[in-house]
This record gives C-alpha cells, structure tokens and sequence, in this order.
C-alpha cells in the first residue's frame, strides 16, 4: 500500500461532533459551553475543528491569543470568540478590528483597554478573570475592587466573569472546592452591589466529565474532552459521567525494515542491543515530529495490529520498532503511533503515562510538520 505522506495524522470530525454533543447532553440546556480551539486545537487543526463546532451549533469558541482568534476570523468562523491569555498592548487594534472578546486579567489592562476603546470612539466587551487561588492569572476575587474598576471603565461592558481551577482532577485535595466556593461567593457578592455578569464561568473538560455540577454556574470551557480525553482522575472521585472518544490517529510509514543478528547495536548511542536475531522496522516520524524522545526504548506502537515495542533511541526523523512478531510488515505499510488497529490501540493517555507528561503535551506536541487529514 503506497501513503502519501511519511507521517500524517486522521482527525475523524464524526468523533469531534459527538464528543460536543455528548457535552452538550451531559450539560444540559442551561449551560453555554466554549469549546477551547488554542493551540491549533490541541493539535487537531483548529479551523476544521471550529468548522465542525460552529455547525454542531456552538455559539462560542475560545482561544488563548489574538493571533489565533485573527486566524479563525479570516476563516470564516463567526461564532463568538474569547481570547483567554492575551493582553499584549500590540494587539488590542486587532482584538477591536475582528471583534473579539479579551479576557481582563488585571485592573492596569481594564483600564488601559478602557482607553483604547475612548480612543477608538467604540464600546467594547470583556470578561474578567478573578484568581481564586490557582496562582496564575486574575484579579483578586474581591467584589468592591472588582466593582469600582468595572464602575469606572466607561466604555468597556462586563459580559463574563471568570476563572480558572488548579486540580480539577484531583480529588484527595480540597482546592477545587475551595475555589468553587471563593468563585460563588465573589458572584453573589458583585450581584449584591447590583454587578451581574451575564457569563460566570469557571469549568474545564474534568468538572463536565465527573458531574461536578456546583462548578458549571452559565458557560463552562472544555478543550481535552472535545478531543477525546479527560484526564484520570486521583483520588475518591465520583463516576464519569461523559463518554468520550479519541478524535485524532496518528500514523507513519515503514521506510524499511531490515534482519538483524543478535548483538547488533540499534540507533544513536546504541541504547538497544538484539539479543536475539531480530526484524526492525524504521519508521518515517521522530521526535521532530512529535514522537517524544522519552519513549526511547520504552514506547509502543501498533504495526499489523499488534502492539510492538519501541527500540533504541528515538531520533529526529526516524524511530526503529522491533517487528519479529509481524512478518507480514514491509516498508511502505503504515504503522499507528496513536490510535487503533485491529484488537491493538495506544491513545495520548497511556503514551503519556509511559513518557512521564500528560497527554495535552502529547496531542499539542504532534508538529506540523505531519499533514492533518480529515476524515468523516
Ligand atoms: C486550556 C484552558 C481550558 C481547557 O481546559 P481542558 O482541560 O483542556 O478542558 C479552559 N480554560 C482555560 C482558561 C484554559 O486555559
């Protein structure tokens, strides 16, 4: 079979479209949700990916900066669009221009993009980020702070409220409580100072999928689930609630395979020595695409549907696997480095497991140099 592509990855927008609505159902009708497209969509393309969100109905999609809210606008996308992580003064002429919505992180930003707006004789809305205890970013969530610098800045609106939790996934810990707690008390106060943010969001991926309802309040952010993955939990944690499926598969092509005698050293350093006579295969991906140099002699990946290990060191463009057990592997078959074949499957929680990282690194790491191809 010819590919071609040395290495490519199979992004099924079906699996995108169901991981929302399976979301969306979990969610219920009186929760907004804005699907998190950062990081070209933690690695899944975000243009197509935003495509297939604004036709499933998504009314809002975030970012983390301009740049990438700028992209999606000259695409085409017309659904609201927040800009989570970006406060550059550089880039509030084009913030403005494409109509995008800037989260606040400090009263110094609020006022100075109060100022930008005067300037451009426009009114502009925002949400503000207060921190409630993750260390990042975000005001201080206090309500008289927050009402006079809101109360001052003429020309800008107070759409959303949020912020952000630490350890979602964590349940041996009381930080998410106490920050869901921090958050509801702050709502409560501003509303008694007659300040009702029409958006109060606070959630992730890991409060949707383990039905942590108190932390949903109007809009929640998923970004992982979208994808397929919502990080194991640790700890007493209640049932997942929401069933998810992988949307990305990334594969390569066998460039050669070769016979070994035993003792014949593999790759750089000669990390892997054949105790065996043995058949390799050199697969056309490294680390330079995205194949973590951690899974050196220690990864996977399936090649005629079984599971077979990573041999020697992975290098820039190439990684060897040990294919004795597959005889039928030639060069010019394609390999899975993620994904399913057959019986056999390794997705980006168990690669990252077994490179010490957590699988957003390892979707968000897969380069571009590796072609995304989509798929129905
Ligand atoms: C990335 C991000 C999210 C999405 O988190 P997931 O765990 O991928 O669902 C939500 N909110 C903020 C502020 C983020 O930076």
């Amino acid at each position: 079979m010819a590919f071609e592509y040395r290495t490519w990855v199979e992004v099924s927008k079906r699996r995108i479209a169901e991981n929302f609505r399976a979301i969306r159902d979990v969610l219920g009708p009186g929760v907004e949700i804005a699907g998190v497209v950062k990081a070209d969509a933690y690695g899944h393309g975000a243009i197509e990916v935003s495509r297939i969100l604004a036709a499933e109905g998504a009314r809002w999609l975030a970012v983390s900066t301009v740049e990438e809210g700028v992209e999606l606008r000259r695409a085409g996308i017309d659904t609201r669009l927040l800009v989570m992580a970006d406060s550059l003064p550089s880039t509030r002429a084009a913030l403005a221009e494409y109509d995008l919505t800037p989260v606040v992180h400090s009263f110094e930003d609020l006022r100075a993009l109060d100022g930008f707006a005067r300037s451009r004789g426009t009114r502009l809305r925002y949400h503000l980020k207060a921190d409630t205890g993750m260390g990042r970013l975000g005001v201080a969530a206090r309500a008289a702070g927050i009402a006079s610098a809101s109360g001052a800045a003429s020309h800008l609106e107070l759409e959303g409220l949020m912020s952000h939790l630490a350890s979602a996934a964590d349940y041996t810990t009381s930080q998410t409580e106490c920050q869901i707690r921090t958050f509801a008390d702050l709502c409560r106060d501003l509303s008694s100072v007659g300040i009702a943010p029409k958006l109060r969001h606070l959630a992730s991926t890991h409060p949707i999928a383990y039905g942590r309802r108190e932390a949903w309040f109007d809009m929640v952010r998923p970004g992982l689930g979208l994808y397929g993955y919502a990080s194991p939990p640790a700890g007493p944690a209640p049932a997942k609630i929401l069933h998810l499926q992988p949307a990305l598969a990334w594969k390569a092509a066998v460039l050669a395979t070769q016979e070994i005698p035993e003792g014949t050293p593999v790759g750089y350093g000669a990390t892997f020595r054949a105790r065996r006579p043995m058949r390799i295969a050199v697969v056309g991906a490294g680390y330079a695409d995205g194949v973590l140099h951690q899974l050196s002699n220690r990864g996977h990946v399936v090649a005629a549907g079984t599971l077979v290990p990573i041999v020697g060191a992975v290098s820039m463009d190439l990684t060897t696997i040990d294919v004795t057990g597959c005889p039928s592997i030639q060069a010019g078959d394609a390999v899975t480095l993620l994904g399913s074949d057959g019986s056999a499957s390794i997705d980006a929680a168990q690669i990252a497991s077994l490179a010490g990282t957590i699988a957003y690194d390892v979707l968000c790491g897969i380069r571009s140099r590796v072609k995304r191809v989509y798929v129905p």
